[in-house]
Formats: structure tokens, C-alpha cells, sequence
């Protein structure tokens, strides 16, 4: 039996405002990840059919590992395909944002959502959300976007309505958003919503080797070349981190997804609960990606330090500045917190 986590009000809310419209568009954050993409996707299966005109529209493109999920092709990206992507805003009668807590952090969608009275309905895992949306269905307990998805259409329309293809894309997020079950993942009614999902048609170790044995010969190298030169271990500390200079990611030739699970590595060493990863996306732009285990918040570390948030084993900000400068703003974090990840 799946626990009711959400509030039977607010699936009836849903419920009404689905069927009052026609055009739904639905976003997720930026930099997309398996959680959002898979998320995204499988809901607009879904309102599809219902016989509604769904799109997803997300604030840029998505790695390549997944490409393969159903539809992904009619992912309709903001930065590249502006015009599209605003009219389909503008053309809305509902909004769904997926998989994250604040306008912000859907970049420039957020400025044309924020202009339109179009009802926004948040379905989300991240804690703490804005007061920006027009029904906020926020679960921070759930492993993923993608299984609120899942016990949203169950309870709106049970288990039949699961088809093969909204399934993939639900265990996509799932998977992928707790490390293939290895960590926020000890909720029973996971292996439930599997089983569902099994029963709908995924084969969920093909799913896995699509996602995951799907890299370039690239990003092996990258991987190699970091973990011999570019990591720290701050063993007193119980800390890791990894540095990436723009020029380094240009002479691997650095492709979106080839830095995704480079700063869960140094949590493999014994010992290590807090793994940071600073990457130069653009020059003096420093994407920070903060990673632990247990009970150290890296989500108050990257409020803190890296004017960003995220969960409590997962979180990310950015810095303005020299790669120096970020690895700076990591050993103030460090000394900071290192009370916390001594005990
Ligand atoms: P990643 O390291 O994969 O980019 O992000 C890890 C987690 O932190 C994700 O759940 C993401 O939503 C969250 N996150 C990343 N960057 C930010 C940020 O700038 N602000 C907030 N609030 N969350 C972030
Ligand atoms: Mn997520």
C-alpha cells in the first residue's frame, strides 16, 4: 500500500484545474538533470493523454544521456528556442514547475511566467519553496520530482493510467536523482512505485545502461585526468574538492553531462562526507555543485557561501570570480563547518 503523501485537497485542486485547460506547458530548472527531464516528460505523457496540448519547456538543453526517453525530441529549450518557447508560455492556461522551489531558478521562463496570471502549480522534492505559486504541492521527502509524478496521476487516475512510456520516464528521474537507489532512497513506497513501473513495461537495467553506459571516450579521459590531478582531500576535515578550469574542460572538449557524478567520487573515499566541485563553465563564472552524506547540510553551506541552495545532500550555487576566489570562499565553508564534519 503507497502512503497518501499528498493532500487529498490538493490533488482535487489539481484535478479541477487540468480539466478547465486545454494548454499546459511544464518547466523544470535549469541545467536539467534525469529528475527534471524525466519528470517533465512523464507528466506531459500524461496530460496528453487526457487529450490535453502539453509541451515541456525547459530554460536550456539537456545532457545526452537522455535523449533516448520518450518525446524528449519535442523538448522545447528556452535559451535556443526563444520564440517557440514564449509563445507556448504565452498560449498557457496552466503552468506546472517541476523540480524546483523558486522562479529563479527556471532563469529568464521565471520573468515571463512572473508577467502572465497564468495558474502556476509547483510539484517539487526540494524543501523550503517560494511563495510564488498558485498551489504548492512541495514533499521534500520524496526521492525525486519523478515519483511525485508517479503518486500524482495514481491518485488522479490510478495505476492503469501508468503507460510504458510515462513509466521510463518516471524511473529515469528516479534513478538518477538517488544515485541508482544509493542514497534517499530507504522510503518503502519506492520499491512499490518500481514494481508499478515494472508492471507497466521498463526494462529498468536497459534503463540503466542507456544512462549510464552512455559516455564518450571524453569524459573517461576527464575522469581519469580529475581524480589524479585535480582533486583535494582535506582529510582532517573530512572534505573533498575538485577544481575544473575553463581551459581544462576545453582541452577534453567538455560536453553538457560529461562533469555529471565527478563530485560524487571523492564521497567513495573513506572518510569523506562533504565533496565540492567548482567548474569554470564560462570565464569568471564558477559553477559550484556541493555533495555529502549523512546529516551535513551542504544546502546551508551553498546558502551560505555560493548564494545558492538544494537539498541537504545536494545542493549548488555559483561564484562571480577567479577559480581562486571560489576556492576560497570552499576553505572559509570549510573551517566554518569543519565542527560539523569532525563529530
Ligand atoms: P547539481 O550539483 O546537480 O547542479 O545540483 C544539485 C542540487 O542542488 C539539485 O537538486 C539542484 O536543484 C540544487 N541546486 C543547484 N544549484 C542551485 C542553486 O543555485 N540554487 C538552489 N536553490 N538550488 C540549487
Ligand atoms: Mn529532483
Amino acid at each position: 500500500m503507497i502512503e497518501k503523501i499528498i493532500d487529498a485537497d490538493n490533488i482535487t485542486a489539481v484535478k479541477k484545474y487540468i480539466e478547465e485547460s486545454a494548454d499546459i506547458v511544464i518547466m523544470a530548472h535549469r541545467n536539467p538533470d534525469g529528475d527534471a527531464v524525466g519528470s517533465s516528460t512523464a507528466l506531459m505523457h500524461y496530460l496528453r493523454g487526457l487529450g490535453k496540448n502539453a509541451h515541456v519547456v525547459l530554460p536550456n538543453g539537456f545532457p545526452d544521456f537522455l535523449k533516448w526517453l520518450p518525446a524528449a525530441d519535442e523538448v522545447v529549450a528556452y535559451d535556443t528556442d526563444k520564440e517557440k518557447a514564449v509563445n507556448l508560455l504565452n498560449d498557457a492556461d496552466l503552468f506546472f514547475c517541476l523540480d524546483f522551489n523558486a522562479l529563479s531558478r527556471v532563469a529568464e521562463i521565471g520573468d515571463v511566467v512572473s508577467a502572465l496570471g497564468t495558474p502556476r502549480i509547483l510539484l517539487d522534492h526540494h524543501p523550503f519553496p517560494e511563495n510564488e505559486f498558485t498551489l504548492s504541492l512541495s514533499h521534500p521527502q520524496a526521492c525525486s520530482t519523478a515519483e511525485l509524478v508517479f503518486r500524482l496521476i495514481y491518485r488522479l487516475s490510478g495505476e492503469m493510467a501508468i503507460t510504458k512510456d510515462i513509466a521510463e520516464c518516471i524511473y529515469t528521474g528516479m534513478m538518477t536523482d538517488t544515485g541508482c537507489f544509493a542514497y534517499a532512497s530507504n522510503n518503502k513506497d519506492i520499491y512499490i512505485i518500481i514494481s508499478y513501473l515494472i508492471a507497466a513495461g521498463i526494462d529498468k537495467d536497459l534503463i540503466y545502461r542507456k544512462v549510464f553506459y552512455n559516455y564518450s571516450v571524453n569524459r573517461m579521459k576527464l575522469f581519469g585526468f580529475v581524480m589524479y590531478d585535480k582533486m583535494k582531500v582535506f582529510t582532517a576535515s573530512n572534505a573533498a574538492l575538485i577544481t575544473l578550469t575553463y581551459k581544462e574542460m576545453r582541452r577534453f572538449n567538455v560536453v553538457k553531462g560529461d562533469t555529471e557524478g565527478l563530485v560524487n567520487q571523492p564521497l567513495q573515499i573513506k572518510g569523506v562526507r562533504f565533496s565540492c566541485f567548482l567548474r569554470e563553465e564560462v570565464p569568471g563564472k564558477i559553477n559550484v555543485s556541493l555533495r555529502s552524506v549523512d546529516d551535513f547540510p551542504c544546502n546551508k553551506v551553498a546558502a551560505e557561501f555560493f548564494g545558492g541552495g538544494g537539498h541537504m545532500n545536494a545542493s549548488g550555487g555559483e561564484v562571480y570570480g577567479t577559480m581562486d576566489y571560489a576556492i576560497e570562499r570552499f576553505k572559509a565553508a570549510l573551517s566554518k563547518y569543519s565542527s560539523l564534519l569532525t563529530k
